[in-house]
Parts: structure tokens; C-alpha cells; sequence
């Protein structure tokens, strides 16, 4: 072999011996399960910062939970809101509250995060029973998110005893901030769930489940095909109790302060925002499949209901690619 062939095969070899360090290394995936905002929390991060983003991604969740959303940590900034009747915020605290005040006005109320004292009576972390009606009026009396006025940085409640409560929110907004992060760095792909709600990040086309009502934990209905977004559920198989022959579940229709009763099981959600995934699918929830449906539209997201005659409503462009269980029919309403 000529002495120039020898050589160019010689730069070849390296360039690839550089080019499959290279994409070992960017191909490099990392893990972190743990547990946070009462729920499991798992990411699954490919790319050269993966191990940074995974440890990344739990300090966010973390210190958002007990520094600014928690409703038992002390120091949150909602516990401080909850107990003094009003707070200062930092941009991004004020940033989540105008965007759900928003979603509060354009659902009518059907989300409203103001429950607090509502759903405290409900009991559904702990031991969960129906409770006393009078005291549930009387819960209800003080809750509504008109009560919240955010002026600038500062936000007051009208009425001292109204409730903070981000718990139908709190997971999407998580999620949003581990994109943030992960866009910042050094990421090819990654799948983050926190509870209901998952963060698909990335080019890369993910198939997501969704959950059979009717089943346990690992059975799925449908799978979807998507990808750079959020997907998040409202199930009413979540954190469900039986009393007197009847059940009860944890998403709560503010009028009446009972569990919601339309026929639903689930509602799910597909947006850019984790907010309003998971926001909008606790309002799809409470406002039904004609309201709730014209809520996502409005807002551009997909919507896929499932009620309890086992029929699949679809919202928008669901990326549907497979119906998993023959028993379910699908309309798809656009
Ligand atoms: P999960 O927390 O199981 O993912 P959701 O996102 O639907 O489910 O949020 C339900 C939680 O939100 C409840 O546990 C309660 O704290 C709160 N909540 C219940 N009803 C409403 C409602 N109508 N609007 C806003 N928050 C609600
Ligand atoms: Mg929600």
C-alpha cells in the first residue's frame, strides 16, 4: 500500500474510533428514581450531561416541592401564603400563578386551586371518608379563585381562609422545569414522569400509554406516538375509596365540593407546557366532554377522554397509533 493511502486509512480509522467515543458518549443514558410531591418520580435522560441532568432533575422537583409548592413543608411559598393571606413572589412563582388564574377564568371555575380546606375534609392522602356535609359547605364557602388577586409580584387572598392547593398543577409545572434545564444542556432524548404527568424531550418519537381505567397500574387502552411535549392524566382510579356501596374519587367539581360524577374516568392531555397538561386535564376533567373539549381547543392542546361505557373521545391530533383493548371504541371528533 502507497504511503498517502496508508495515511488517509490511518485518519479514517481514527475519525471513526473518534466518532463511536463520541456517540458512546453522547448516546451516554442516565437515571433517577425517587419519590417527591407525595408521588414516584422516574427520568430516563440520554446525551453527554445525562448523569448531571439526572441529579439535576431531582434537585428541581425537590426544592420546588418544599421551597415554593408544598402545602405541609413550613416554608413553602404557598404555606406562607396559606397562613398569612398574602405573599410576594419571584418571577417565575409569579409566572405559574397568572397562567393558572387563567386557566381558572377560561374553565368557568372547573379548575380551581383553591381547594385546599375542600379536599383536606376528603382526607384522600391519608384515610380517606365522605365527609360531613355542613362542614364541606362550609369549606366551599371560603374557597373560590376569584378570592386571589395577583397584582405584579404580590398576591393577596380575599378571604384569609381560602386554601392553596396546587395539586392538580404542581407535577406539570415540575416537568416544565426540568425542560428548561435539560435545554440547556447537553441532551439528545429523555422521558421524565412525575406521577401522571411525562415530559417527552427530544426528537426522538416516544410511545406513551394510556392507562385502562378499569385495570390496574400496567394496563393500557391505547398507545400513542408522540414527541417534544407533555402528557399528562386525570384518572378517577387515583386515589379512590369505596363507601356505602359507593365510590369516590379525588377530582373535585368546586361547586358542589363532591367528587365529579359525569361519567368519566380519565382525561388526557397532550401540550407543549407541562402546566397546562396537567392543569387542563383536571378542567377537561370536571367540565365534560363537550366543554372540556372546546377548553383544549382553545388552548391548542389534544384531549382524549374515556368514559365509563368505555368509549375513547379524542380532541384534536392525538397521535393515536394503536387502540390495545378491543372492548373501547374511538371517536375522534376532528
Ligand atoms: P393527580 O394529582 O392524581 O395527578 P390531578 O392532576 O387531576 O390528579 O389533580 C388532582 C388534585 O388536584 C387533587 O388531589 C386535589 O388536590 C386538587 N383538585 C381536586 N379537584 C380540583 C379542581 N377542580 N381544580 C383544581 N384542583 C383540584
Ligand atoms: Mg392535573
Amino acid at each position: 500500500m502507497k504511503k498517502t493511502a496508508v495515511f488517509a486509512a490511518l485518519i479514517a480509522a481514527v475519525a471513526l474510533a473518534g466518532f463511536l467515543i463520541y456517540d458512546g458518549v453522547a448516546n451516554k443514558t442516565a437515571s433517577a428514581d425517587f419519590f417527591a410531591m407525595n408521588t414516584y418520580v422516574t427520568a430516563d435522560i440520554t446525551g453527554k450531561d445525562s448523569a448531571k441532568c439526572a441529579e439535576e432533575a431531582q434537585k428541581i422537583v425537590e426544592s420546588l416541592d418544599t421551597a415554593v409548592l408544598s402545602r405541609t413543608a413550613e416554608n413553602s411559598v404557598i404555606s406562607h401564603i396559606n397562613l398569612n393571606g398574602a405573599g410576594e413572589l419571584d418571577e417565575k412563582t409569579a409566572g405559574y400563578f397568572s397562567k393558572l388564574i387563567e386557566v381558572c377564568e377560561k374553565s368557568g371555575g372547573a379548575f380551581d386551586f383553591t381547594l385546599g380546606s375542600v379536599s383536606d375534609l376528603w382526607s384522600f392522602g391519608s384515610s380517606p371518608a365522605v365527609p360531613d356535609s355542613e362542614k364541606l359547605s362550609q369549606a366551599l364557602s371560603h374557597s373560590g379563585y376569584e378570592k386571589i388577586i395577583l397584582s405584579g409580584g404580590r398576591i393577596e387572598k380575599s378571604d384569609k381562609e381560602a386554601t392553596l392547593d396546587f395539586g392538580a398543577a404542581g407535577k406539570g409545572i415540575a416537568l416544565d422545569e426540568i425542560k428548561a434545564c435539560l435545554e440547556s444542556r447537553r441532551v439528545k432524548n429523555a422521558v421524565v414522569s412525575v406521577g401522571g404527568s411525562v415530559l417527552l424531550f427530544g426528537k426522538k418519537e416516544f410511545t406513551v400509554g394510556i392507562r385502562d381505567p378499569f385495570g390496574n397500574s400496567g394496563s393500557y387502552v391505547a398507545k400513542l406516538g408522540v414527541s417534544d411535549c407533555c402528557v399528562s392524566t386525570s384518572g378517577c382510579y387515583e386515589q379512590q375509596f369505596e363507601q356505602g356501596g359507593k365510590k369516590y374519587h379525588h377530582i373535585l367539581d368546586p361547586e358542589t365540593g363532591y367528587p365529579v360524577d359525569n361519567g368519566l374516568l380519565s382525561v388526557t392531555v397532550i401540550s407543549k407546557s407541562g402546566l397546562l397538561s396537567d392543569a387542563l386535564s383536571t378542567a377537561c376533567f370536571v367540565l365534560g366532554i363537550e366543554k372540556g373539549s372546546a377548553l383544549a381547543r382553545e388552548y391548542g392542546c389534544t384531549a382524549i377522554f374515556i368514559d365509563e361505557d368505555k368509549n375513547i373521545y379524542v380532541e384534536g391530533d392525538s397521535g393515536i397509533i394503536e387502540i390495545t383493548d378491543g372492548s373501547y371504541n374511538l371517536t375522534e371528533r376532528t
